[in-house]
């Protein structure tokens, strides 16, 4: 075997007992005191002996191709400034309020349901062009949000990337995991905050300028992107938040395993698992379905119809 370096490692002891361990661009890999001892030592001997430990390691990217680059790239540290801790207490309660004044203003509004995305008396093409800038430009700050947060904005590329297939922007969050929990908790909820914000923002105007098509449209959109990250089965911010709550970044695991499965947090998440279905429900009754009807009937506009 040929000589292997392992990047500086930095862990944080979990719920369980055990430790997560992550290190600069790498998946986390969840291990006992003994190996994370190991793991915080310049010599590898052990590792080269234990094949299970090298593979996890090395699937996880724990490895150096060469020895350079091993000091020069490290993660983001969580931040211990008043001033820090501020901005975290802030942003999290201007995302509370949001989501009190935007329930609140369901009772003037209703919620916009999919068939509220395209206006009738505006070209479609117009609306299109609308949706995909609101979209990208709502996006792209929500990300930067998670980045601000997850202090990786001066990382090379920024920790951004794109997913073109799935047509999303992401940022790499795993280094969080080692951060202590009000850092951590930021970082992920920084994200549905912002959304949460802008679409308080549109809700109210709403409310003065009733009339106007693209409130309307931008609020149905961020309604549905902000459920959208409550489906909590899937790899999205409700499923980091809990799994950050719970502490256990392997939870989705964990809560099928057959010694494990009847811990009350495999329980817990097994029913957030089961609400997160009925999230993507609603999404498809009260978004996707109604909003690909009525483009549909846009087309045919002398047929007259309404939705719920
Ligand atoms: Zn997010």
């Amino acid at each position: 075997m040929s000589e292997i370096i392992l990047k500086e490692v930095s862990y944080r002891r979990l719920k369980n007992g055990q430790y997560i361990v992550v290190s600069y661009d790498t998946s986390p890999i969840v291990v006992d005191e003994e190996i994370v001892t190991v793991l915080s030592k310049p010599d590898v001997s052990y590792i080269e002996k234990d094949e299970d430990l090298f593979k996890a390691l090395k699937e996880a990217n724990f490895f150096l191709n060469s020895d350079n680059e091993k000091y020069s790239k490290t993660i983001p540290k969580e931040g211990n400034s008043m001033l820090w801790k501020f901005s975290q207490y802030t942003m999290i309660v201007i995302g509370l309020l949001s989501f009190v004044s935007i329930i609140i203003s369901i009772l003037f509004l209703g919620i916009p349901t999919g068939d509220k995305i395209i206006p009738h008396n505006v070209p479609i093409l117009n609306v299109i062009i609308f949706i995909f800038a609101f979209r990208v430009i709502v996006g792209l700050l929500h990300e930067l949000m998670h980045m601000v947060y997850g202090r990786n904005l001066g990382a090379k590329l920024g920790g951004l990337g794109f997913n073109i297939s799935k047509g999303i922007a992401f940022v790499k969050m795993n280094h969080i995991w080692v951060w202590s929990f009000l850092p951590r908790f930021s970082a992920l909820f920084a994200g549905i905050a912002f959304d949460m914000f802008i679409l308080a923002i549109l809700s109210s105007l709403a409310q003065i300028f009733y009339n106007n098509w693209m409130l309307v449209t931008a609020s149905s959109v961020l309604w549905v992107s902000i459920i959208w990250q409550l489906q909590f089965y899937k790899n999205c911010d409700g499923h980091l938040i809990a799994k950050n709550i719970l502490d256990n970044p392997f939870i989705h695991i964990d809560a099928h395993d057959k010694d494990l499965k009847n811990t009350k947090d495999a329980r817990v998440w097994r029913r957030l698992c089961i609400i997160g279905y009925i999230f993507s429900f609603i999404i498809i009754i009260f978004w996707l379905i109604p909003f690909l009807m009525s483009i549909f009937y846009y087309f045919f506009d002398n047929v007259t119809f309404t939705f719920f």
